[in-house]
């Protein structure tokens, strides 16, 4: 039976971090600002802002949530953008993605400060990451980094299959785990719709990173005995009562045979919550001492 990667105590471990980082900018008099823009009413969406702005608070971070109606306009948005921008009791801007059709997300996401960017989803930003310079690191692939590292399993020197090439995580992703250093020096393959015979690649990997959206995706006929699999995907199936969340691996099939797997839901989600709290913490050092 395979080793659960529960993601909690490796959320605690980061929040502990942000707990210390955050009351040492209190004892200069600055608490750490995040606003959270979310657009229209997408229960999935309003689920997560909660838990980010909970979280925000809970850590002693001073959390705001802006709701605009899901038909605003985009020049109304990329108004309130800039006014945050130009806040300076707000360090961190996140806009919960993703956005209904008619809005952009790559003119969105542009749009906020890269220094204010906590999503580490600024152009800037991940040219910086595939620079090898990087500056806030997306909280997604960032918090597969941490689960990884930190429950044993450091992706250096090995085989790193990643499905999915999406913006968010796996496209990202692949760069944070084959960069040079601590938490990288993995060796990744980065797998998508079009790849023809997904087994062929997955078989081979020692981690094998799913990020797909589609429940069942992968099956422990495509991983090999002692892989580790870190499964990103968060998917709502309905039930009789109202839906339950399952990630994109196969779980109870996985957990059979490979060494370890993180569970959805409680794995990849609390840690990416705690990462955007840390980005947020680490902008706000860089904006009031000039670090
Ligand atoms: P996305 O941008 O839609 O990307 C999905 C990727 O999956 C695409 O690259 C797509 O390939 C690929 N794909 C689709 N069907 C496939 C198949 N049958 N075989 C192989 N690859 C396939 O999604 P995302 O934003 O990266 O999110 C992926 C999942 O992660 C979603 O379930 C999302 O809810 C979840 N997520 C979780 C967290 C968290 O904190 N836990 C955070 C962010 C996202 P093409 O590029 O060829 O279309």
């Amino acid at each position: 039976m395979g080793r659960i990667l529960d993601g909690q105590p490796v959320a605690a471990a980061i929040q502990h971090e942000v707990r210390e980082r955050a009351s040492s900018l209190a004892a200069r008099g600055v608490v750490p600002g995040l606003a959270i823009v979310r657009v229209g009413e997408d229960p999935a969406s309003v689920s997560y802002v909660r838990q980010k702005d909970r979280a925000a608070t809970g850590l002693g971070l001073r959390s705001h949530v802006f709701v605009l109606p899901a038909e605003v306009e985009e020049a109304e948005l990329l108004s309130l953008i800039s006014r945050l921008n130009g806040d300076p009791g707000v360090h961190g801007v996140l806009v919960q993605l993703p956005l209904p059709p008619h809005l952009s997300p790559e003119r969105v996401l542009a749009a906020v400060d890269p220094r204010k960017d906590a999503d580490g989803l600024h152009p800037e930003n991940l040219g910086r990451l595939v620079r090898g310079d990087p500056n806030l690191l997306p909280c997604t692939p960032r918090a597969v980094q941490e689960i990884l590292v930190r429950s044993g399993y450091p992706p250096s020197g090995k085989h790193v299959v990643i499905v999915g090439r999406g913006l968010l995580v796996g496209r990202p992703l692949s760069i944070l785990l084959s960069q040079r250093g601590p938490g990288g020096d993995a060796t990744v393959t980065l797998c998508h719709s079009a790849t023809p015979n997904l087994g062929r690649f997955t078989r081979e990997g020692d981690i094998v990173v799913v990020a797909v959206g589609k429940p069942g995706t992968l099956t422990a006929e495509v991983v090999r005995e002692g892989a580790v699999v870190v499964d990103v995907g968060v998917n709502r199936v309905p039930t009789p009562k109202g839906y339950r969340l399952v990630g994109d691996a196969d779980f109870a099939a996985l957990q059979d045979k490979v060494e370890a797997i993180t569970p959805v839901p409680g794995g990849v989600g609390p840690v990416t919550v705690a990462v955007l709290l840390l980005n947020t913490v680490l902008a706000c050092e860089a904006q009031t001492t000039g670090r």
